[in-house]
């Protein structure tokens, strides 16, 4: 049994009510669980909300050396197999930030294969950083772009030395999201911007969902909601330029394989539509509306 420990909320506080609780399965192969397909969405340990300031997160957790660790270790062959549907998913990401800034220079925390620089590169100087050894190599191989292995923090790049800073699904997995997104601060541009999508706790599907909604996951530790994401971007001083939902684009045969966490009754149906129709490679653009996508400024 891995030890667990307890933590206070990003607020300080340590007072909240418990939201759902399935605790974590842990195995000696537990760090698998931090992978990003994990199918074992079920047991994700215990979620809180803050009586003070409603932030949503994970309590208590495993310790953050075990976590660091599991992602270093990381290798996800799974998440290649959708190699396509991410590609598309980062070109809209690349199109939100085209509205506000055209070249320059530009850093994604949390790389991953690379798919997001990739894109982003045709407009962008790129810079990568990602703490899989696995997927950061995979990247420079596959691509071509520069990524540097471990935590942001460990890179200590210059002050003010970036246009753009990215976190694509990355914010909800980190265990200090204030030194994250400070460090984030300090390296941008004054009027550099944050570009920030997370899974929206709030939403209306995991409102109905509850338990069952497919953000609750053993990898992730914090739940943001648009209220409790923009609060603690405006309090490092970033003024919030855009928040809205965000779509995904996966293929149905995913899209079906992502609703078997749900009940039979939602899943099954569709999934006999998908099979009878033999559309499991078409693309398919869902806005679930139960993620969220936010461009803050740093002010200056
Ligand atoms: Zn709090």
């Amino acid at each position: 049994m891995e030890p667990l420990k307890h933590v206070p909320c990003l607020c300080g506080r340590d007072d909240y009510r418990v939201l759902y609780d399935r605790p974590y399965a842990l195995t000696s192969d537990h760090l698998g669980d931090f992978l990003a397909t994990t199918d074992r969405f079920e047991n994700y340990g215990r979620i809180v909300r803050c009586r003070r300031c409603a932030l949503v997160y994970t309590n208590p957790r495993l310790e953050d050396s075990l976590i660091f660790r599991g992602y270093a270790d990381s290798r996800d062959e799974n998440y290649v197999e959708e190699a396509s549907n991410r590609s598309i998913n980062a070109h809209i990401s690349v199109g939100a930030l085209r509205r506000f800034r055209k070249g320059g220079r530009l850093l994604e925390v949390g790389s991953s294969l690379g798919y997001f620089l990739n894109a982003a590169r045709v407009d962008y100087e790129v810079t990568g950083v990602e703490a899989s050894r696995w997927a950061a190599e995979e990247a420079r191989r596959k691509f071509g772009v520069p990524v540097k292995t471990g935590s942001l923090q460990e890179q200590r790049f210059e002050d003010g030395g970036f246009d753009i800073v990215c976190q694509i699904d990355v914010i909800e997995h980190v265990t200090d999201p204030v030194a994250l997104l400070n460090e984030c601060r300090r390296i941008l541009k004054p009027g550099g911007l944050l570009y920030v999508v997370t899974p929206d706790i709030d939403s209306l599907s995991a409102m109905l969902l509850r338990g069952k909604w497919w953000g609750l996951r053993p990898a992730h530790l914090y739940y943001f909601s648009r209220r409790t994401l923009t609060d603690l971007l405006e309090k490092i001083g970033l003024e919030i330029v855009l928040a809205r939902s965000f779509g995904r684009i996966f293929s149905l045969g995913y899209w079906a394989s992502r609703l078997k966490s749900y009940p039979a009754l939602v899943h099954r149906p569709i999934e006999r539509v998908i099979s009878l129709l033999d559309v499991h490679e078409k693309l398919m653009y869902i806005n679930t509306r139960d993620s969220m996508e936010l461009v803050a400024k740093k002010r200056g």
